[in-house]
């Protein structure tokens, strides 16, 4: 009885590909039902290999959301780059993420043409189709369909969901028999601790401007479940200089509360119990240098 439930089982990995801000992060997160990925406006906000796991029936099917592929100039963006392409070449399928808005630019030509050289086929989702006129998005498709490498084209719309469940039945039919790789309650491999730490560099990005967030780098410093059945959580936000933690904190503390609060809400409805969440700022001026932040990102320090 139960060999026969193993034998039906299958499982494999999808990568999602696609240049910065394309919604890979958004649409890993409608894929899995909950939020596994931060999403931002801006780009470049995933920082490492997510990943969002999701049971359909028989099969689990494991998608890897990269870092936007862009091209690498720090050390940072060399490793999230070569993270993303490991996390192509590991899976079973590649689903390129093209945004219908911006069409075909320089970094998602840069994606098509290295698929191309690699030989690999991939699937094409176009994105975004809630903002795109219909005729604008059928020009864009056949365009892409001549580049000979696509096995198949989606429309979908990661933020409302459109053609979404339609693209994730046919994903189904791509993965392979074999035994399941995770537990059937786990969505996806990061540590809570690492989560937590992206869902406050998430509300970094969305209440502070331009390039600030870019410098600043969260950890989970402790955790403590407590036995009234709250959490306490204390982070530390590093910064590379003392004017970026003045900005942070705001005036009288102001800026760093309404972070933290964002961030402690979110928090209590993913665990699910009461959150009290600490945050510091610290200043540490090449922490982008330090091989150990590289280590908890899953990301390698000498790409
Ligand atoms: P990533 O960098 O590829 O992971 O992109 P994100 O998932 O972070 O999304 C980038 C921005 O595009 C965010 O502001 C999203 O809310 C937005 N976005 C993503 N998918 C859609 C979509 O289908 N329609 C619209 N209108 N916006 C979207
Ligand atoms: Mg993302």
């Amino acid at each position: 009885m139960s060999e026969i439930a193993i034998d039906a089982t299958r499982c494999g990995f999808i990568a999602i590909l696609g240049a910065p801000n394309v919604g890979k992060s958004t649409l890993l997160n409608r894929l899995v039902g909950t939020k596994v990925s931060i999403v931002s406006p801006k780009v470049q906000t995933t920082r490492s290999r997510v990943l969002g796991i999701v049971l359909r029936g028989p099969a689990q099917i494991i998608f890897i959301d990269t870092p936007g592929i862009f091209t690498p100039r720090r050390r940072l963006d060399r490793a999230m780059v070569g993270a993303a392409w490991g996390g192509a070449s590991d899976a079973d399928a590649v689903l390129l993420l093209i945004d219908a808005v911006r069409g075909i630019d320089k970094d998602s030509r840069a994606i098509v043409d290295r698929l191309k050289t690699s030989g690999r086929r991939a699937l094409l989702a176009l994105n975004k189709i809630d903002l795109v006129p219909k005729p604008k998005l059928l020009d864009l498709a056949s365009t892409l369909d001549a580049e000979g490498i696509f096995n198949h084209i989606y429309m979908i719309s990661a933020a409302t969901g459109d053609g979404v469940e339609e693209l994730l039945g046919e994903l189904d039919e791509l993965v392979a028999p074999g035994p399941w790789m995770f537990p059937e309650d786990q969505v996806s491999d990061m540590p809570m601790r690492l989560l937590a730490a992206e869902i406050t560099r998430e509300k970094l990005f969305l209440q502070l401007h331009q390039e600030l967030p870019y410098a600043a780098t969260v950890e989970t410093e402790t955790w403590d479940d407590r036995k009234d059945g709250s959490a306490a959580i204390e982070q530390v936000i590093y910064v590379r200089r003392e004017s970026q933690r003045a900005i942070i904190l705001g005036h009288k503390g102001a800026r760093i509360k309404s972070i933290g609060a964002a961030a402690r809400l979110e928090l209590e409805e993913i665990l699910e119990k009461r959150v009290h969440l600490f945050l510091f700022v610290k200043v540490r001026e090449k922490w982008e240098d330090d091989p150990e932040r590289y280590r908890d990102w899953g990301l390698d320090f000498n790409a």
